[in-house]
């Protein structure tokens, strides 16, 4: 049995006629702002899906569009091109802010496969459980042994507070903490580097079992990262004067 692979779908410029493809912004034979189709923040900008991205190309890129998508310059065009261009420089805005951040970038495209984060801070999580959807976050099991000891600092230094006193020794070790916590945040980073290079050379080699594998190990890298930076916040909080 052959089968035939579909043809990419292609856009006919409603000016022109001509054919272009299915994500032109303008038509290559004579220049009109095409209309504004729902697309991915990756299809918007021309480029494949992938976690790693030249952030300098695409800030050429996004200055370059939104010269060309201005407002201003469809002052006298048609009440259609008007609309597509305030469509096309808002989305374009959007786009380039959650691409050219790599954790926002990360968690976009993570979630176009389908894979929807814990909420990311506390202030996610009290919104949710206000809305009754809270979904406590999950002590990362590596991490049991140093919560522990630094909710009995915590404690400690809420006492040494209360009594009116600092405790210098309790200061010391929970300014440890902070900077271990720092090194381990650092850290983590290089592992999400790693593993946004082994997803996108899977996804070029078509190895869906080597992408879900290194997507699970992002979603637990990410929620760690998440839980790591609320206790830090616990603990400049404790460390204030
Ligand atoms: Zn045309």
């Amino acid at each position: 049995m052959t089968v035939v692979a579909e043809p990419p779908k292609k856009l006919v410029c409603w000016s022109c006629d001509s054919e272009n493809d299915a994500d032109a912004q303008f038509c290559a034979n004579c220049g009109k702002l095409q209309p504004y189709t729902p697309a991915d923040y990756f299809a918007f900008f021309g480029l494949p899906r992938r976690f790693q991205l030249d952030t300098a190309a695409l800030e050429k890129q996004f200055y370059r569009l939104s010269r060309k998508f201005h407002p201003d310059l469809y002052a006298r065009a048609s009440a259609e091109e008007q609309r597509w261009s305030l469509e096309k420089s808002s989305v374009l805005n959007d786009a380039w802010r959650t691409l050219r951040d790599p954790l926002a970038r990360t968690e976009y495209l993570l979630g176009l496969v389908g894979i929807r984060l814990e909420a990311q801070s506390r202030d996610a999580s009290d919104r949710a459980a206000e809305n009754g959807t809270a979904k406590p976050q999950v002590v990362p099991p590596d991490l049991l042994e140093e919560v522990f000891e630094l909710n009995m600092q915590l404690e400690e230094m809420r006492m040494a507070k209360a009594g009116g006193a600092g405790d210098p020794e309790v200061r010391g070790s929970l300014e440890a903490a902070k900077e271990n916590f720092d090194r381990q945040l650092n850290a983590s980073e290089q592992d999400l580097h790693a593993l946004w290079s082994q997803w996108d050379h899977a996804a070029g080699a078509n190895d869906g079992a080597t992408q879900q594998a290194a997507q699970q190990r992002m979603v637990d890298l990410l929620n760690r990262r998440s839980y790591i930076r609320n206790l830090m916040r616990d603990v400049e909080e404790a460390l204030k004067n």
